[in-house]
């Protein structure tokens, strides 16, 4: 029998954006645990970004905190360039970083539907660009990955499952599918392989009622097909696993982690 599969991002560095809270805290953690070095992008909570490098340093991993708003190119600019300052390159990406904004069309300001397209949509493409640009200067080092550079888009099964009051939520994220798709195509030949993930309802700050009220989640569990309400490490543990050379074959596919929801 051969070893089982151990430190599967050891040497790797990840980049996680929007990684104080909910899904990017878990991927960053994980990721970690993995091996990898990791850089946890925060907007604006600065004492909850510390507090995950904390957790990763305490258990041995390296990481560092950086603010950036990933919806401002020059901010993303710096982020990739301090990122590459701390650990030398960049190998992984999670585009994670992502808002609501609840609000039915007629009500809806031009403002409020730029805002949430230019984070989660928008957003991507800035980070992507950064990663791909470093992937492709770098190349393929063999000792850490057979590929060139992982992109992880955490995107949502509202990438195709309209949702009311919401237009503006999933008009970003089913651009971010075929943004992502696109980008895949593009990049193959480089060795850069770039995926989504489509969680469903995830126990996360995105969702203060089920974060909070463990009625309103048991209720809500028990809609879903699996009977649960999704935890931020099912989609850390898809995550490290499109970004480990176990899915070296996997790219411009969206990988839903909902529990049955989407169907
Ligand atoms: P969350 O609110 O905990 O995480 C979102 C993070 O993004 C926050 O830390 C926030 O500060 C950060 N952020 C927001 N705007 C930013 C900006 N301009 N620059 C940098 N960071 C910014 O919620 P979450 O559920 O962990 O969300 C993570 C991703 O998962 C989002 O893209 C969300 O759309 C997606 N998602 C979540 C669920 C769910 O049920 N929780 C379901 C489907 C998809």
């Amino acid at each position: 029998m051969e070893k089982l599969p151990f430190k599967r991002l050891k040497g790797q560095t990840a980049l996680i954006t929007g990684a104080a809270t909910g899904i990017g805290r878990a991927t960053a953690i994980q990721m970690a645990r993995e091996g990898a070095n990791v850089a946890i992008d925060y907007l604006s909570d600065s004492a909850r970004a510390r507090e995950v490098t904390k957790i990763i340093k305490d258990a041995g991993g390296k990481a560092v905190a950086i603010q950036a708003d990933i919806s401002r190119e020059e901010q993303v600019k710096t982020l990739f360039r301090k990122v590459i300052e701390t650990y030398g390159t960049v190998h992984i990406l999670v585009s994670n970083a992502g808002i609501q904004n609840e609000k039915a069309v007629d009500k809806m300001s031009l403002e409020e539907w730029q805002k949430v397209i230019n984070v989660n949509l928008t957003g991507t493409f800035l980070c992507a660009r950064e990663a791909i640009r470093e992937f492709k200067k770098r190349g393929i080092q063999e000792q850490v990955s057979r590929a060139a550079g992982k992109i992880i888009c955490i995107s949502s099964i509202h990438d195709q499952v309209p949702w009311a009051r919401h237009a503006n939520y999933t008009a970003s994220k089913g651009g971010i599918m075929l943004l992502m798709k696109s980008m895949a195509l593009e990049a193959a030949p480089h060795k850069i392989r770039i995926n989504s993930i489509g969680p469903g309802a995830i126990k996360t700050p995105i969702n203060p009622k089920i974060m909070k009220d463990a009625r309103a989640r048991e209720k809500l569990g028990q809609s879903i097909p699996y009977r649960r309400v999704g935890e931020p490490e099912d989609i850390a543990m898809a995550a490290v696993w499109l970004a480990s050379d176990e899915s070296d074959y996997v790219t411009g596919t969206t990988l839903y982690v909902d529990g049955g929801m989407g169907l």
